[in-house]
């Protein structure tokens, strides 16, 4: 083949695949064109998850008419003149490409007004090809109408996902960026139904509210930190509120959202054992810095940054967390251990607080660890279930008969067995017997359900409404009748007996708060994964008083399960210290 240039719509459309992914992107470019040109007001409408339209109308400075094709045009901005500008970027845009690249991927109709001009001016592009504008009276601002996306790049619109995670993922951007300017009015709507308004009042706490539900908000700590020209404000959360991937730590570096690795870094590094393994924060933080300071230009969407002193501001990102952190949490102590490794426990065991954040087993383990940690490590590595990583293969996974001891720190639950000494995590013990119950009673296709004397009436943060409503059907499998009772608000009427005398509202919140996409994933794994997340929230806490019974009854009931030695999330149950390992602990065996 000979080589040729390429067509200019082919050019345009490569251009275009780097920038506009899906409907979320191009929120996303409008959304930052409305910020740059200073609006106060910010309205998007969606239909179809924006398939079929996104507009976003501001009252922002406009565009001249004269300029108005320049706008749509590739490389056309106001916002940078000579290349030097590149290295000082203060606004949100400056490739000049967004406006041309949604252009040539949808049906896009630009109306815009500046103050000095009596008419505005509209423009229509079609597949990248453009009308001449022509007036119309309008407000001073700029609305954006962006039709059919991807109508002429059809292998595009085969990559987006479903309508509920392609919304949502507009919902996310819509949120975060209102949260990161909440001096500016956001609405964002679909059809009749508005998902996010803001006030422009300054709160971000409500905003947040938005985001995450109220109670999620409440817990959440603000950080205000400032520094050699650096300056940190925004949430994260506290070490007992946590999530199972990192999808919810944002970060802004001057008014943009950016996926920037190194920050996220320095964020968990300021949790450092705070969190179990394999949990996340979640936090909202705005990172102002000196323009100068870091380079912008080194990703087509603008998601990736450099900083020019990347060590100074990772380590001002990770103390300021940290300081936040240790100011507000309950300042755990670090004490060593009986068996050489730390972990930390709580300097005053509420009973209300879920001790979700104690150390990630084997984690800390030095270099210098008498042998026995090393074995404590084959049985307590949360990453390896215990089924895989017996040092005798021919051990089953099943735990023998146990004599019960009794509960120490509230906590843990003592057991002798016939090979040694058990320490049973009660909690971790308890979501393991539920979830077993659970999947037994449901592939019985049984599971017993008690309605509520009074039916329990939540309501959830928007995105979360959206996604139960999808698994409403699977609910009715699992003992719970919920029924939607008004924009966001669910009913409980019926809970699965299992979880008897336990919140429905917590029972529902734990359903949707950890739900990833909607990737439609086999019904099943649906199910064991909502079961999983039900038991963890109505699973007994580590620092509640058990009493005998309750204490027995929980072991009777582990020794039932099938896979006793962990969670549904992996982690362990128990530590087994073998005779043999106390033997050699205590100089009865081995060396010597
Ligand atoms: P960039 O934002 O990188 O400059 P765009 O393609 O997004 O590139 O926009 C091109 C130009 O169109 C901008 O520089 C700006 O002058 C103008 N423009 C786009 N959207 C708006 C808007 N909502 N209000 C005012 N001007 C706008
Ligand atoms: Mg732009």
């Amino acid at each position: 083949m000979s080589i040729r240039l390429l067509a200019p719509e082919v050019a345009s459309q490569i251009a275009a695949g780097e920038v506009i992914e899906r409907p979320a992107s191009v929120v996303k470019e409008l959304l930052e064109n409305s910020l740059d040109a200073d609006a106060h007001t910010v309205t998007i409408t969606i239909e179809e998850a924006g398939k079929k339209l996104i507009e976003v109308a501001d009252d922002g400075l406009g565009i001249p008419s004269s300029e108005l094709e320049l706008a749509i045009s590739r490389h056309a901005t106001s916002k940078l003149v000579r290349s030097d500008d590149l290295f000082s970027i203060s606004t949100l845009g400056f490739r000049g490409e967004a406006m041309a690249s949604i252009g040539s991927v949808s049906r896009m109709t630009v109306t815009s007004r500046v103050e000095k001009e009596k008419e505005g001016a509209r423009l229509k592009v079609e597949g990248g090809k453009s009308s001449k504008p022509t007036k119309v009276g309008t407000t001073v601002g700029t609305t954006v109408r962006v039709e059919d996306l991807f109508y002429n790049v059809p292998a595009r619109l085969k990559f987006l996902k479903t309508d509920v995670t392609e919304r949502r993922a507009i919902d996310s951007l819509v949120t975060r960026y209102a949260l990161a300017y909440p001096d500016k009015r956001f609405k964002l709507s679909e059809g009749k139904s508005i998902t996010l308004q803001t006030t422009g009042d300054g709160d971000r706490r409500a905003i947040l509210a938005a985001l995450y539900g109220v109670d999620v908000a409440k817990q959440m700590l603000e950080i205000m930190a400032e520094e050699e020209g650096y300056r940190l404000t925004g949430f994260i959360s506290p070490t007992s509120l946590t999530r199972s991937n990192r999808k919810e730590i944002t970060f802004f570096i001057n008014g943009r959202w950016v996926h920037e690795i190194s920050l996220s870094t320095a964020l968990l590094q300021a949790y450092h054992t705070l969190l179990m393994v394999g949990r996340y924060p979640m936090t909202a933080l705005f990172l102002e810095i000196d323009p100068h300071e870091v380079d912008v230009n080194v990703h087509p969407a603008k998601a990736e940054v450099r900083f020019r002193n990347q060590d100074k501001v990772f380590s001002f990102v990770q103390r300021s967390a940290r300081k936040a952190l240790l100011a507000y949490s309950p300042v755990p102590n670090v004490a060593p251990s009986l068996w050489g490794t730390t972990r930390t426990v709580p300097s005053e065991t509420k009973s209300t607080v879920e001790l979700d954040w104690a150390i990630g087993h084997g984690e800390t383990v030095s270099s210098d660890q008498l042998s026995v940690n090393r074995d404590l490590r084959v049985e307590t590595n949360p990453q390896s279930p215990i089924s895989n990583s017996q040092p005798l293969p021919s051990e089953s996974s099943r735990i023998p008969l146990l004599r019960l001891i009794g509960q120490i720190g509230g906590t843990y639950l003592v057991a002798e067995g016939p090979d040694g000494l058990y320490l049973v995590d009660q909690h971790a013990a308890h979501e393991r017997v539920l979830f077993e119950k659970l999947m037994a009673q449901r592939d019985l296709k049984n599971i017993p359900s008690q309605a509520l004397l009074t039916p329990e009436v939540v309501t959830l943060p928007p995105q979360a409404a959206q996604l139960l409503l999808t698994q409403l059907p699977i609910l009715q499998h699992f003992g719970f009748d919920v029924e939607e009772f008004g924009p966001n608000t669910f009913q409980v009427r019926a809970m699965p007996t299992l979880f008897t005398g336990s919140d429905p509202s917590t029972a529902l919140r734990a359903l949707v708060e950890d739900f990833e996409e909607d990737e439609t994933p086999l019904q099943n794994e649906i199910e064991a994964k909502l079961a999983a997340r039900v038991c963890k929230r109505m699973a007994v806490k580590g620092g509640q008083a058990l009493s005998n019974e309750e204490q027995r009854a929980l072991i009777t009931d582990l020794e039932a399960c099938d896979s006793p030695r962990t969670c549904p999330h992996g982690r362990p149950t128990m530590i087994h210290l073998s005779v043999e390992l106390l033997e050699r602990q205590f100089g009865r065996r081995g060396a010597r």
